[in-house]
C-alpha cells in the first residue's frame, strides 16, 4: 500500500530531527489522547531510529503523511510536556540552519545542555527549606531534647523558610527535622535553588561619553551598536546601566563574553550592581551546573545571563538586550562541527527579538567597522578614560643588531629593571607557551617532528615532554639524536617557560608569575592568580593572551613585547588585523590607573609601515586602511566566503573529492559569478594523522553564495566520493589555515 495515509481520529503524525549529520525531518505516529496530548514543537520524544532508540526533537505535525504504511513507526515515549526549547530558539536555529547549510538536529542538540541531549527530564533545581507550622510551641518539645529546641529557635528566628543546608550546617540532622515534622512543629517545602542579590552597590558618575553612549541605546526595537572604546574606556560601565535599565523594565539580559575572558570579578562587579539574579553559563561547567543554571534561564523572571559562545542559545524567554564584549575576538567562532559565529547570530536573535544588540570593542572587527561605515549600525564612541589616564608611550626596539639572551635584549632587561625597583608591575608578552617551539640537532640538524601533523614538536620543560600543539599527542625528550645519536639535541626559540626561566636568573629578588594554558590547567587557578596580581604579589608578570585581554591590574606600568614578528607575518589574510588587536589589547594593560603606562615592542621589523600607523594614529585610521586592502583584494567584508574542507588518512582522497566537487560546480559557480578557488592543501597540511585540503568559496554576493551552497550540499549527499572523507563547510570562516 503506497500514497498518503490519511488521519484516522486520535492519531497525528510528529515531524521529528534526530541530532546528527542527516537533513532530513522524519514522520513518526502518535496516538493522541486527553492522556497522551499531542507535543508541540521543542518538546522531545523518544523514537525508533535505525537499531535503537534516539531521542528527537519535535519541530511541526500533520495529520498527514506522505510516508508509506509500512514505513511508519511510533513514538516510543513523550520526553517533555512542556517545549524544552521555546520559539525565539527554534526560529534561531531554523534562520542559523539555512545560513550556515547545516543539519537542524545538529543545531538544535547544540543549543540543549549535555543532560537534555539525553532522556533526561528538564527540572528546575530546587532546595528544601522548613518553616513552622501554625501552632508550633517550643514548650511542646522536652526541656531535654536540646536539638529539636534549638531546631525550632533557629527556623522562629527568620520570618522567611530556611534552607535545609543552613540547618545542617548549623548542626541539625535529618533525624531531628523528621521528627519534628512527625510532631507538626515543622514543615518543608521545595524551592528553587538560586542565590538571590543582596545589596547592591551604586556605580560612579558616568563620562560624558559613557553617558552619550547610555542615552543612545534605545531598548524598544532591534538596532546593532558598535560600542567602540579603547582599552580602560568604561565599555564596562555602560553594560552596566544598560543592563540596569533592562532589569528594571523587568525584561533579561545576556552578555556574551571571550572564551578565557570570563572572569569571576566580571561576575561580581555585575553582582554587587544588578539587583536580580546574575547567572554564568560556560563550558568548562560540570553538566548538572549547566543543566541547573540554563533551567533556571528559562525562567521569566528578570534576570542577566553572562556566557560564553554557546550561552547565546540559553531560553531567556523575556530578553531585552544582547551585549557582545570583545566582539573581535575569535572564540566566538566555533571550530568544530557546526561552525557558528555567537556574535552574528548574536545580532540575528535580536533582530528576531526586536531587541538592541551592543558590540563592544577597543578594536572592532573589521565586518562591524565596515557597517558602521556603511551606516547599518550605529557606533558609540569612547575616545577618553574616565580618569583622563593617557594613552601610553610606545617604544619600538629594533633588535636587528642586539645580542639576545633567551630572546631579551639588555635594553629591555634594563627596563624591565628599573620599573621593578620602583615598585611597580611588569608584563612580559609572547604568545607561545611551553619551553622552546623546536628541538633541534645540533649536528645533523633532525627536528622533533610530529609526525601525525608533521609539525614540530613543542618542547615542554616542567612536564620533561614534547608536545603537539596540534593534536596534543606527546612522547618523553629523546637524549641522544635519533638520526645521528649526538648528544647535541638543543631547545631552538622561546616559550613562556624559557623567557620564565632567564627572568629568574635576571631578577631572582622578585616574586614572578607565568600565566598560560599549562600553568592554570586547575579549576580556579588563573582567578587565584588575577587575585594575586592585583594585590601586587609578584611583580613580574609573563603571559600570552589569556593575560593579554580585559584585566585590569592599576599597579601594571609596563608591557613587553617579546617578539611582534611571528604575528606581522602569517599566510591568513586576516593576519594583520589580528596583529593590531592583540597589539592594542596588550598596550591597553599598561599604565590603568594613574600611572602613565610604557609599552616596549621588540622587533626586526622597526620600519613596518603598520606597525608605524598603529602607534601614530587611531585604531579607527589602522581599520580604514585595512578595510581599503581588503576590498582592493576582494576578501571580506566585501566578499563573502565559504570553505569546503575535507579530510582522510589517505592523501589523495581529499584533494580527489574536491576536485570532483568543484567540477560538477563549476558551471553553476560561473553562473552566479562566483570563485571556486583551489583544491589547495590546508596550511596545516596534515593534522592527527590526517591529509587535510580545502576549496575556497568566494561570492560577491551574499544571495547567491547561498544558492549555491544549497546545491553544493545537495550534490556532495548524492557523491559516493563523499563518504571517502570527512568534509565540512564553513560559512564565513574566520580561518582559512
Ligand atoms: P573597559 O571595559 O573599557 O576596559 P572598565 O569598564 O573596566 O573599562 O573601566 C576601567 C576602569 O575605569 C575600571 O576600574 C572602572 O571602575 C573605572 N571606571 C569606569 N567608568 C568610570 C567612571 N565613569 N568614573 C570613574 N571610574 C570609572
Ligand atoms: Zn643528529
Ligand atoms: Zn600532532
Amino acid at each position: 500500500m503506497t500514497g498518503p495515509i490519511e488521519n484516522t481520529s486520535g492519531k497525528v503524525y510528529l515531524q521529528v530531527v534526530i541530532p546528527g549529520p542527516l537533513r532530513t525531518v522524519f514522520d513518526y505516529e502518535m496516538a493522541v489522547s486527553d492522556h497522551t496530548p499531542e507535543p508541540v514543537p521543542g518538546c522531545r520524544v523518544l523514537v525508533p531510529f535505525g537499531k535503537y532508540d534516539r531521542v528527537g526533537l519535535v519541530t511541526g505535525s500533520s495529520p498527514t503523511t506522505s510516508l508509506p504504511g509500512n514505513k511508519i513507526k511510533s513514538v516510543h515515549e513523550v520526553i517533555d510536556q512542556k517545549p524544552v526549547l521555546n520559539s525565539a530558539q527554534l526560529t534561531l536555529a531554523q534562520w542559523a540552519s539555512k545560513y550556515y547549510h547545516h543539519s537542524l538536529g545538529d543545531i538544535f542538540f547544540s543549543m540543549l545542555p549535555v543532560r537534555l541531549r539525553q532522556k533526561r527530564k528538564f527540572s528546575l533545581p530546587t532546595k528544601t527549606f522548613w518553616s513552622l507550622l501554625p501552632g508550633a510551641d517550643r514548650n511542646d518539645i522536652p526541656a531535654n531534647a536540646t536539638k529539636q529546641r534549638q531546631c525550632l529557635d533557629l527556623i522562629a528566628q527568620r520570618n522567611t523558610p530556611v534552607p535545609e543546608t543552613e540547618l545542617i550546617a548549623a548542626g541539625i540532622s535529618r533525624q531531628i527535622l523528621g521528627r519534628l515534622s512527625e510532631l507538626k512543629q515543622i514543615q518543608s517545602e521545595q524551592q528553587l535553588d538560586e542565590t538571590l542579590p543582596s545589596t547592591t552597590e551604586n556605580g560612579p558618575r558616568l563620562t560624558s561619553e559613557q553617558f552619550n553612549a547610555v542615552k543612545h541605546v534605545s531598548l524598544d526595537g532591534f538596532k546593532s551598536y558598535v560600542l567602540n572604546g579603547i582599552t580602560g574606556s568604561g565599555k564596562t560601565e555602560v553594560y552596566l546601566q544598560l543592563v540596569e535599565q533592562t532589569i528594571n523594565r523587568g525584561k533579561q539580559a545576556l552578555l556574551l563574553v571571550p572564551e578565557i575572558g570570563l572572569t569571576p570579578q566580571t561576575v561580581n562587579r555585575f553582582q554587587s550592581r544588578i539587583n536580580a539574579p546574575v547567572r554564568v553559563l560556560h563550558s568548562n561547567l560540570k553538566d548538572t551546573e549547566a543543566m541547573d543554571i540554563w533551567s533556571l534561564s528559562s525562567l521569566d523572571q528578570p534576570q542577566v545571563v553572562i556566557a560564553t559562545r554557546s550561552g547565546l542559545f540559553a531560553p531567556l524567554p523575556e530578553l531585552g538586550l544582547i551585549l557582545v564584549d570583545e566582539e573581535h575576538d575569535s572564540s566566538y567562532k566555533q571550530q568544530s562541527g557546526w561552525m557558528y559565529s555567537a556574535r552574528d547570530l548574536a545580532i540575528v536573535r535580536a533582530k528576531q527579538a526586536g531587541i538592541p544588540v551592543v558590540l563592544g570593542s577597543a578594536t572592532p572587527s573589521l565586518e562591524s567597522w565596515q557597517q558602521v561605515k556603511s551606516g547599518a549600525y550605529h557606533e558609540l564612541p569612547l575616545t577618553q578614560r574616565p580618569k583622563n589616564q593617557q594613552e601610553p608611550d610606545f617604544e619600538v626596539l629594533d633588535i636587528r643588531k642586539l645580542p639576545l639572551e633567551q630572546g631579551l635584549s639588555l635594553p629591555l632587561l634594563d627596563r624591565i629593571g628599573q620599573t621593578l625597583q620602583t615598585g611597580e608591575q611588569v608584563l612580559v608578552f609572547l604568545n607561545r607557551r611551553g619551553y622552546a617551539p623546536v628541538l633541534m640537532c645540533h649536528d645533523c640538524g633532525w627536528l622533533a617532528e610530529c609526525e601525525r601533523c608533521l609539525s614540530q614538536f613543542t618542547l615542554h620543560h616542567q612536564k620533561r615532554r614534547l608536545i603537539c600543539h596540534h593534536c596534543e599527542s606527546s612522547k618523553p625528550v629523546p637524549i641522544h639524536c635519533p638520526d645521528c645519536h649526538s648528544e647535541s639535541v638543543t631547545p631552538v626559540g622561546q616559550g613562556t617557560e624559557r623567557i620564565e626561566e632567564a627572568l629568574r636568573r635576571h631578577f631572582s629578588k622578585y616574586n614572578i608569575a607565568r600565566i598560560d594554558r599549562d600553568s592554570t590547567r586547575s579549576r580556579g587557578a588563573m582567578s587565584d592568580y588575577i587575585e594575586a596580581i592585583k594585590k601586587g604579589e609578584y611583580q613580574l608578570l609573563i603571559g600570552t593572551q589569556m593575560l593579554a585581554k580585559g584585566h585590569h591590574f592599576p599597579n601594571l606600568s609596563l608591557v613587553v613585547i617579546v617578539d611582534m614578528d611571528g604575528a606581522l607575518f602569517s599566510a591568513d589574510f586576516r593576519a594583520t588585523e589580528r596583529f593590531g588587536q592583540l597589539l592594542k589589547q596588550v598596550s591597553g594593560r599598561a599604565g590603568r590607573d594613574d600611572k602613565k603606562g610604557r609599552v616596549v615592542i621588540q622587533t626586526r621589523q622597526p620600519e613596518h609601515p603598520l606597525l608605524l600607523q598603529l602607534l601614530r594614529d587611531s585604531y579607527a585610521h589602522f581599520s580604514n586602511e585595512l578595510l581599503n586592502e581588503r576590498k582592493a583584494a576582494h576578501w571580506p567584508p566585501f566578499t563573502h566566503l565559504a570553505l569546503l574542507k575535507a579530510e582522510a588518512t589517505n592523501e589523495q582522497k581529499p584533494a580527489d573529492f574536491l576536485s570532483t566537487v568543484k567540477r560538477i560546480m563549476t558551471p553553476s559557480a560561473q553562473h552566479e559569478k562566483i570563485q571556486l578557488l583551489g583544491p589547495v592543501p590546508a596550511l596545516r597540511q596534515k593534522r592527527a594523522g590526517k591529509y587535510r585540503f580545502q576549496l575556497l568559496i568566494q561570492s560577491q554576493q551574499r544571495q547567491s553564495l547561498h544558492l549555491l551552497l544549497n546545491q553544493l550540499v545537495e550534490t556532495i549527499e548524492s557523491q559516493k566520493l563523499a563518504k571517502s572523507v570527512r568534509w565540512t563547510l564553513d560559512v564565513d570562516p574566520v580561518d582559512l589555515v
